[in-house]
């Protein structure tokens, strides 16, 4: 039997397992890439595992989701994570020089190539054919130390592209029909990968849109084979012999297949405030606009601003609407600015971000209240933007631009006077590298490090004995984002763990950290899908630091369930009888003794409520993840193996 595209590089990658489905395998890892949100804890787990070079092929430190430095926190952040770049062999990519994806795909990714990034996106790359994953950050730095990376084989689902796109529909609307139909968990524990003759029509930055956003259907990764089309892009980028032919064998056996007729797609708009709420724009259009903003690593690459600016080319966008332009990379930037783009688009009424992710987590550009804002990004969750009761759309650069134009939600095949800018690649991207420093060229020696940046706290082993109280009890699809919002107030503590958990949940209750500190332990209840959205790890150290023991969910998201392992929290499916019965405040015991229960390969454990009535709770580890989790975490499971051997 043929393999599939995924199932040849995983193969060529293996070092632990066999590629059966739902099988444990641990790969080999060749790029590694953090952000500047992630990046200090990544660093600091890894000084902490006393590793002290880099092992993988090769390591990129970016700082784009807080570029502003407000006060001293980030700056000193910025400088920490140079420092260690510096000091154990990471490039690092200056504060404005773009977004990690959008960097990295233009002067690092290649096909064939295995990625971890501690950043729920990393995926993007799979558009050039990278196999690239998204973690957390201790998963990274132990791949970075040289460890394997270990992870549930993923089914490998073929996503059939048909046809070609009609005029105004773009790569975004193959994603957000995607979305439309299997829903923000339609692609968990699942790689997407991307067949079929519609892939000729489709560019490498098309593709890479449609990979970022297969983070938002919950798949562990998406990818494009490679052809013509991804060999002329790496030869734009001047990185021609980087080129590898990669495709699935003919008779390849996939879990699934999908087919989307690319012809029969519109232009689309996921409404909020969740990216898979998608309906045809024409379904909303006339809705008043506030703001637009085209950017983010989805849609920030020079591709996606070249069809705002030709549609606005003598232009003015409407009085009642602000439209900013946050780049991708500071590469897109300088190219837009060398062909006099930028001017078009400043003369239009267009303000310019720095390339940063800024506005995608709330830091700067926050929508006015009770106001519209359509954004070509990838994620509409509430509040995300930096306001309670947002309304942000998602849509494409396209549809964006229509709606500047008219100041409200507009299909663009009813501008008049307006033509489909189609789509146009830079001839060459000549960027310039000065904000990309290599390790050889490193100009520190040593950690920096400010007064904000403390310890990684470490919790202890797991005990026999599990009880407390339900400490919070939560809806479905609760993210990342509720655990610890992104916005500048919060996330400058980043590297400040006791600091930073004063905000645990505090979207959802504000009095939760400090019940929970005055606790003496207790348990997390939530429903479907807890954890979705970033892979930020401060979600489940967080609660680790405030005393929290385990959380009992319906089901879990993919990166955050491998955190909560991670920082020796015990993850427990419930049934939705046991969940809709569990009242905030409930006494929890878990009857079993669990650290032996988790040790010996047990699945089922008895949770005893208010010592009155009893359920189970499912354990679904791998061995691995139980040694883990009995070890009180990877920091400490790894220092103990470590100590070991
Ligand atoms: Fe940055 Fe937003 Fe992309 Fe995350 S989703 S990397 S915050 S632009």
């Amino acid at each position: 039997m043929g393999k599939t595209l995924t199932e040849k590089i995983l193969s060529d990658h293996l070092v632990e397992g066999e590629l059966e489905t739902g099988e444990e395998i641990g790969i080999e890892i060749d790029q590694v890439l953090t952000q500047d949100t992630t990046g200090t804890l990544v660093w600091l787990q890894f000084e902490a595992l006393g590793l002290d070079e880099v092992q993988t092929e090769l390591a990129a430190q970016y700082c784009d989701h807080q570029t502003y430095q407000f006060d001293f926190k980030n700056s000193d952040d910025h400088r920490f994570l140079r420092s260690a770049a510096g000091t154990f062999g990471a490039h690092f990519s200056r504060p404005g020089n773009g977004i990690c994806h959008q960097v990295h795909k233009e002067r690092f990714a290649a096909p064939g190539k295995t990625m971890l990034g501690s950043d729920s996106h990393t995926p993007t790359p799979g558009g050039m054919g990278e196999l690239a994953i998204g973690s957390g950050g201790l998963d990274v730095a132990v791949a970075m130390g040289g460890g394997p990376y270990y992870i549930e084989m993923p089914e490998v689902v073929s996503v059939r592209l048909e046809g070609e796109l009609p005029e105004w529909a773009t790569a975004k609307d193959v994603i957000l029909h995607l979305l439309g139909e299997l829903s923000v968990k339609g692609g968990v524990g699942k790689v997407l990968e991307y067949t079929g003759p519609g892939i000729e029509s489709l560019s490498v930055p098309e593709r890479t849109t449609i990979t970022n956003m297969g983070t938002e259907l919950g798949a562990t990764t998406s990818i494009f084979p490679t052809d013509d089309n991804t060999k002329e892009f790496l030869s734009r980028l001047e990185r021609e012999d980087e080129y590898v032919d990669l495709s699935a064998d003919d008779d390849a056996e996939y879990a699934d297949e999908i087919v989307v007729d690319l012809d029969d797609l519109e232009p689309l708009i996921a409404t909020p405030s969740m990216p898979d709420n998608v309906v045809p724009v024409s379904e909303v259009a006339g809705t008043d606009v506030d703001q637009v903003m085209i950017g983010s690593c989805t849609n920030g690459a020079y591709e996606d601003i070249l069809p705002a600016a030709k549609m606005l080319e003598g232009r003015e966008i409407d009085k009642r609407t602000d439209m900013i332009i946050a780049p991708g990379s500071k590469q897109s930037s300088e190219l837009l600015a060398r062909e006099g783009w930028s001017a078009e688009l400043m003369a239009a009424g267009v303000n310019f971000s720095e390339a940063t992710c800024g506005a995608c987590i709330g830091i700067g550009h926050v929508p006015a209240s009770d106001s519209v804002s359509l954004r070509t990004f990838n994620r509409n969750f509430e509040g995300r933007s930096g306001i309670e009761d947002d309304s942000v759309y998602l849509c494409s650069p396209e549809v964006a631009t229509a709606a500047a134009l008219t100041g409200e939600i507009t299909d663009p095949r009813d501008l008049d006077d307006v033509e489909d800018p189609g789509f146009e690649m830079a001839d060459v991207y000549d960027g310039s590298t000065a904000d990309l420093i290599a390790p050889d060229n490193a100009v520190d020696d040593g950690l920096v490090k400010g007064p904000n940046i403390g310890d990684v706290p470490l919790k202890d082993p797991l005990e026999s004995h599990l009880g407390g109280p339900a400490l919070l009890k939560m809806d479905d699809n609760i993210t990342t984002d509720h655990i610890i919002p992104a916005t500048q107030d919060i996330l400058m503590y980043r590297s400040n763990i006791p600091k930073l958990s004063e905000f645990t949940l505090s979207r959802v209750d504000e009095e939760f950290a400090q019940r929970a500190l005055d606790s003496d332990g207790g348990f997390l209840v939530a429903g479907e899908n807890y954890g979705q959205g970033s892979s930020r790890e401060h979600a489940a150290l967080c609660p680790m630091y405030l005393g929290v023991e385990g959380v009992l969910a319906q089901s879990f998201a993919r990166i955050h369930k491998a955190n909560l392992f991670n920082f020796g929290l015990l993850p427990l499916e419930i049934d939705e009888d046991t969940y809709g019965k569990i009242d905030q405040g409930d006494d929890i015991e878990i009857v079993d003794d669990v650290d032996e229960a988790v040790r010996s390969g047990e699945t089922e454990f008895t949770i005893r409520v208010n010592d009155d009535w009893e359920a189970t709770g499912t354990l679904k580890a791998s061995e691995r993840e139980r040694e883990i989790l009995a070890d009180g975490g990877k920091l400490p499971h790894t220092k103990a193996q470590q100590e070991g051997s």
